[in-house]
């Protein structure tokens, strides 16, 4: 029997029009770096982006389904690239402006992207490479920075607010299909070429539900988000899109990501909650120690995208800021869990919760597969690859404009479960922790040895900055951790001491042997401990290792 309910669509179109018009007085506040930020209303946003999906259909000739890509900070303008070109029936392509030049290229030309909308200061990014991109016929350029590097451009230039203005600040938006593709977002590439995960408009709709529920981040129109996680890395969590259905602010620091002017933005605007990955948490601690202000205003923070170190919460807890750990991917869209403790716990018992990856959100759906493929129990010990399947995760990858997707057996079941490449155990409650990706576990002497529970402990010292632990062959254990170690400034703390430390909460035959001193551990495009970049400098023989 059907049911009796109507039949409407869940597209992006949808959450635009909610927004500008029952959350018309909420903001997107961009930092300028001058006096006063600029503030857009979501009314405003809305408006513009009408405005801009004119010019993109008329000026532009951009049809159904033809990509758009943003080369963008974090900003009003890409807020109203995120609404306009889904909602008009095209695809939006955000891409990461920290990616190398020779993957940028191959991604742009893989999405075949017409048009790109660039930020003024990132023009010497792209003018370069625009002789490589021969599908992008239109540079649409928004806000400061030098033109000139665009001179003998073979693309037709534009400048935003021109284009803007010269459209009406309504457009009469199609009822789309909601599994259209939506937008277009790639992996950063840490496994071999980038995959092309292609959203839908229904798994953005249901995914910032989830976003907003209260067992995720819980936003409501009393808060303020500051989005320092980038609008290129899988939709900035999907916060823009979840804080137009709730009507949460925004506060968007732009090109200002350095922690001077964000903990600037924190004092002045006052945000309530905040997203971001750990490395930006650890250089916010540095300057509020260096330079102590109140940020007690963020209610809870979202931090991701790499294991967040015990250490690192609570050197918050004692600022007065909750950080809640979330695991996801680029392939997830990406909330897969959030670590808030179960009701009923005391401080204490909490603490083994805060600091898993997680609880899965209802909507996501969690196995564990061991090394022969068998499903492995919750029971909190077995360990294994997780698998999960959902309506915002990725069931196959972008195949280019000429090509079908594609379904590589290494990172989809056969029954059609994304394997996610991470290590752990689940508990019986579903609270997921990881203790590695699979091909950074260490094997050693036919046991696993994690290198995220090694840097955990390490970065838990005192004098450590940083640690990232590789595994490098072993004549007689097959292999074993190497411990890479960034020290604080004036320290003098060697191997030997450091494994001291450890010994006291990581059993003894899985403490490093191998000790590299250095100054700063190299990071991936969206700012995670680069590993391969540190097995490569192993295997070039750019490490100074001491024994210990
Ligand atoms: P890439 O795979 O290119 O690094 P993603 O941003 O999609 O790009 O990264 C997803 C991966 O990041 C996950 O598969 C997982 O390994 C890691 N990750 C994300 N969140 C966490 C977390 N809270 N703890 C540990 N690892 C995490």
């Amino acid at each position: 029997m059907l049911s009796t309910m109507q039949y409407v669509p869940l597209t992006v179109t949808r959450i635009l029009t909610h927004g500008m018009t029952v959350h018309s007085n909420s903001s997107v506040t961009t930092w300028t770096g001058e006096a006063e930020p600029l503030r857009r209303s979501f009314r405003e946003i809305g408006r513009r982006a009408a405005r801009l999906a004119g010019a993109l259909r008329d000026e532009l000739g951009v049809g159904n389904s033809q990509r758009v890509a943003t080369l963008m900070w974090n900003n009003a303008e890409h807020v109203e690239a995120y609404f306009a070109i889904p909602s008009m029936g095209a695809v939006l392509h955000t891409l990461n402006l920290r990616l190398p030049a020779g993957q940028l290229v191959w991604i742009v030309n893989h999405a075949a992207d017409r048009v790109v909308i660039v930020n003024g200061s990132l023009l010497p990014l792209l003018a370069p490479l625009l002789p490589q991109l021969p599908t992008v016929e239109h540079i649409v350029v928004s806000g400061p920075g030098d033109r000139t590097p665009l001179a003998g451009a073979q693309a037709q230039v534009h400048e935003y607010e021109e284009l803007l203005a010269g459209q009406p600040t309504t457009y009469d938006w199609p009822e789309l299909e909601e599994n259209m593709a939506a937008a277009l977002c790639y992996t950063s590439g840490t496994t071999g070429d980038p995959k092309g995960v292609v959203y839908s408009h229904r798994s953005i709709y249901l995914h910032s539900m989830q976003v907003n529920a209260s067992e995720s981040m819980g936003l409501t129109d009393r808060d303020t988000a500051l989005v320092v996680v980038p609008q290129f890395h899988v939709n900035a969590w999907g916060l823009p899109h979840a804080a137009f259905m709730t009507g949460a602010g925004m506060l968007m620091p732009d090109r200002f990501l350095q922690p001077g002017p964000l903990v600037e933005m924190i004092d002045r605007e006052r945000p309530t909650h905040a997203a971001a990955v750990p490395t930006i948490w650890q250089g916010l601690l540095a300057e509020l120690t260096s330079d102590p202000r109140d940020i007690s205003c963020l209610r809870t923070v979202t931090i991701g995208g790499a294991a967040c170190p015990p250490s690192l919460m609570e050197a918050y807890d004692k600022l007065g800021v909750r950080l809640c750990q979330a695991w996801g991917m680029t392939e997830t869209s990406p909330l897969g869990t959030m670590a808030h403790p179960p009701a009923g716990c005391t401080a204490e018992q909490e603490w083994p919760y805060r600091i898993s990856q997680g609880r899965f959100t209802a909507g996501v759906e969690a196995r564990l597969a061991g090394p022969t493929g068998r499903i492995l129990p919750w029971d909190g010990t077995s360990q294994g690859e997780l698998e999960v399947r959902g309506p915002w995760i990725a069931g196959a990858y972008y195949g280019g404009a000429v090509s079908e997707h594609s379904r590589p057996a290494d990172k989809f079941s056969d029954d059609g479960w994304l394997k996610t490449g991470d290590v752990g155990v689940i508990s019986p409650d579903g609270f997921l922790t990881l203790t590695d990706r699979a091909k950074d576990v260490i094997k050693s002497g036919g046991e696993w040895i994690s290198s995220v529970e090694l840097e955990n402990a390490l970065m838990g010292h005192p004098e450590v900055v940083e640690a990232a632990v590789i595994a490098v062959p072993d004549e007689r254990w097959d292999e074993r951790p190497l411990a890479i170690v960034v020290l604080k400034e004036g320290s003098t703390v060697d191997g030997g001491s450091l494994k001291a430390f450890l010994g006291e909460s990581v059993a003894r035959w899985q403490l490093p042997e191998r000790w590299a001193f250095v100054t700063s551990v190299p990071k991936t495009s969206v700012g995670k401990f680069d590993k391969r970049a540190l097995r490569k400098r192993y295997a070039d023989d750019e490490l100074d290792i001491a024994q210990a």
